[in-house]
């Protein structure tokens, strides 16, 4: 029985959030308890004929893969089989999909859509085929022939103006110089000024923008590591409560800081961090010990990101990436913010404020500046850059500050100081923004 939500119009890509809540917590063993009802109404929304025609449908079927086991691979392709046949308008992109699960058998597969689609008129062909063939080639020993196709697919979508199409093909292409050209299309410019946010608020992410795009870390505190931090206080309210929560956000830090440069992850250990503070005269409690703390450790101790699909995430939980904060979806979903930061706002109009600790800077904007709603220009200024709100429209306030005494600048005409005083733990839902 589908969920309520599925009924007129149904929209398979809206399936995915139902699907993943669907899933729940994993049990004691790592295993994801409610695995096999999550399969169930992917399986239902893809065979439904309310779904016929819908693009949604192919990456739908992308992602119930994911939900098998390399050792279920022939249940998840008897199932491709049916939606196959359910959705013939869909046979080169989930032909695709199906063949490149079969290992070497699907080579032949593969080849005969390559073929058969040749025979249409380039309007007609599904340039999804590209999105899987390429690198399916590559797995079997044919990295040139996956490269050729990678070409062949990127320019097809060109011609046809499918501009986004393309540069996805040319990421997933086995071919080098793709891979190249479209790691340069990152560095526009919008991308440098949402970084540079990004980084100043960390001493690694600083060390980052200072030089060459090395490498740099993020420090991980396992689950009971990050009890422990909780229980002794050691931890600002900033932090999530729920260590799932916990592995969101640091999924999501992670993906973004990919972009500067090489990303990996380093579990330590509190006990650890309290020794180094005491033997450096620092505060156990802050954020910058436990990254001074990070940069003592060898590199053999951390991970890189992201790991391969099917190898151990780097949360340590044994479970496979793909499976774990490799799924899709899992650091889109909001996390609660139970931090509430006070905020000295100093110049011609000097105020304080309570703000939630991960605020979006629109909104900041808004508390402080009463005529936000005149639409005028502002920015945020920060160590190594400024920060134009219309730029960069998911930037949040822990990227500017995070921890007491950090401040920031905040121009709207005029400009203004602002100073982190505090950050206390609230209730979620009573962490609305004011005056106070
Ligand atoms: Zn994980």
């Amino acid at each position: 029985m589908l969920p309520d939500i599925f009924f007129h119009p149904l929209k398979p890509t809206q399936v995915l959030d139902t699907v993943y809540d669907q899933l729940g917590e994993p049990d004691e063993f790592g295993e994801l308890t409610n695995e096999s009802a999550a399969r169930e109404t992917v399986r239902q929304v893809l065979l439904d004929p309310r779904s016929q025609g819908d693009p949604g449908v192919f990456e739908l079927a992308w992602e119930l893969v994911d939900l098998y086991d390399d050792d279920e691979l022939h249940d998840a392709v008897e199932l491709l089989t049916e939606v196959l046949n359910a959705h013939p308008d869909q046979r080169f992109a989930l032909g695709a999909l199906r063949a490149a699960h079969r290992d070497a058998e699907g080579l032949v597969e593969m080849e005969a859509l390559h073929r058969d689609m040749s025979f249409l008129l380039p309007e007609r062909r599904d340039i999804r085929l590209y999105y899987l063939a390429p690198a399916f080639l590559a797995e079997q020993g044919q990295t040139d022939r996956g490269a050729l196709l990678a070409r062949e697919g990127a320019a097809l979508a060109r011609s046809l103006g499918l501009e986004e199409e393309a540069e996805r093909i040319e990421e997933r292409s086995p071919d080098p110089e793709h891979r190249q050209q479209s790691s340069a299309r990152l560095g526009s410019a919008m991308e440098e000024l949402l970084s540079a946010v990004r980084t100043a608020a960390t001493p690694s992410g600083k060390r980052a923008l200072g030089g060459e795009r090395s490498s740099f870390r993020m420090a991980y505190l396992p689950a009971r590591e990050y009890a422990k931090g909780l229980a002794e206080g050691l931890l600002d309210a900033t932090f999530p409560l729920d260590h799932e929560d916990y592995r969101r956000e640091l999924e999501s830090s992670l993906h973004d800081s990919a972009e500067l440069g090489r990303v990996s992850v380093v579990a330590i250990d509190l006990a650890e961090v309290d020794t180094f503070a005491k033997r450096t005269g620092r505060d156990p409690k802050r954020r910058s010990t436990r990254l001074a703390y990070l940069s003592t450790l060898p590199d053999k101790d951390a991970i890189s990101w992201p790991p391969e699909r099917n190898t151990p995430c780097w949360c340590t939980s044994q479970r496979k990436y793909k499976k774990c904060c490799g799924r899709p979806g899992f650091r889109d979903q909001p996390v609660p913010d139970r931090g509430r930061a006070i905020l000295r706002v100093d110049g011609p109009q000097p105020l304080r404020v309570q703000v939630p600790s991960r605020i979006r800077l629109d909104r900041l904007h808004a508390v402080i500046d009463a005529d936000a709603g005149a639409g005028g220009h502002y920015s945020f200024s920060v160590q190594d850059g400024e920060i134009d709100a219309d730029q960069a429209p998911d930037a949040t306030l822990s990227q500017l500050a995070n921890e007491p005494g950090q401040s920031f600048g905040y121009h709207n005409g005029r400009d203004h100081r602002v100073t982190v005083e505090e950050i206390v733990p609230v209730d979620p839902a009573d962490n609305q923004p004011r005056v106070i």
